[in-house]
């Protein structure tokens, strides 16, 4: 499903990915772990093209991306739809209510007729467990409903990959609990995944595959037992043992 060769990425002189190869299959969870600014937001960021590589192949759903040369822009467009984005900070439109917000992706990009579209946005609603919130605004929710609605928005627009950059980071810690459990019921549907996060009790529960990042490299990767639990590099021993 997704497959990256030797990317990598800079901002101006600071080079921050540096080499990196990737695989995940289809119906897996990635987590993705590390110190701040080893790179995680980046290289999630690259998936989806928030930030071009300047160097490397990416694979995803079927598209074959290289980067180095101008990228034509249908293949930008044709990735973006294949994978769905959920912000640290919700990022949901504060004028429209909750089943605007779901329902916008779906209207205004994919051209769906609107019935058809809110149909589908209640259902995603539900499977979040926030029907009843439809016609609210976002500041009548709380934090972890907010990012519930951002995973239903990301959703909405039927990506074949869902990304996560810190989902849980900005929530109070009684918050963090809802969030995770609708990302393990995604995960458990079999939803492609690729999570950063600093939750090393869902990396363990439900990652397929955790990579321990530092300096812009892939340290360690292998399954949680290994990584999380038997990390053989000491860079990811000492951050472990910092953060559990
Ligand atoms: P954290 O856990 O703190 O979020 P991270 O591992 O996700 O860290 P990144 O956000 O990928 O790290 O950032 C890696 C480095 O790249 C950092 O030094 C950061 O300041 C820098 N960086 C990220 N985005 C930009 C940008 N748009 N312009 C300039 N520098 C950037």
């Amino acid at each position: 499903m997704i497959e990256i060769r030797n990317l990598h990425k800079s901002f101006g002189p600071l080079q921050v990915l540096k080499g990196v190869d990737l695989s995940l299959e289809k119906g897996k969870v990635l987590v993705i772990i590390g110190p701040s600014g080893s790179g995680k937001t980046t290289l999630l960021r690259c998936l989806n093209l928030l930030e071009f590589p300047d160097q490397g192949t990416l694979e995803l759903g079927g598209l074959s991306l290289s980067f180095g040369a101008k990228l034509k822009k249908e293949d930008v467009l044709a990735l973006r739809q294949k994978t769905g984005m959920v912000f640290q900070s919700y990022n949901l439109f504060p004028h429209m209510t909750v089943m605007q917000n779901v329902m916008e992706g779906p209207v205004t990009v994919q051209k769906k007729d609107r019935t058809e579209a809110r149909a589908r946005a209640l259902e995603l609603l539900e499977k979040v467990g926030l029907a009843e919130k439809a016609d609210v605004y976002p500041h009548q929710l709380s934090g972890g409903q907010q990012q519930r609605v951002g995973i239903a928005r990301a959703m909405a627009m039927e990506p074949e990959v869902l990304l996560f950059d810190e989902p849980t980071s900005a929530l109070d810690p009684e918050l963090v609990g809802e969030v995770l459990k609708v990302m393990k019921q995604l995960a458990s549907e079999g939803r492609t995944m690729v999570v950063v996060t600093h939750e090393m009790k869902f990396a363990a529960d439900v990652a397929d595959k955790v990579i321990f990042m530092d300096g812009g490299y892939i340290v360690e990767q292998g399954p949680p037992q290994q990584v999380i639990s038997n990390p053989t590099s000491p860079r990811a021993v000492q951050f472990l043992k910092r953060i559990s």
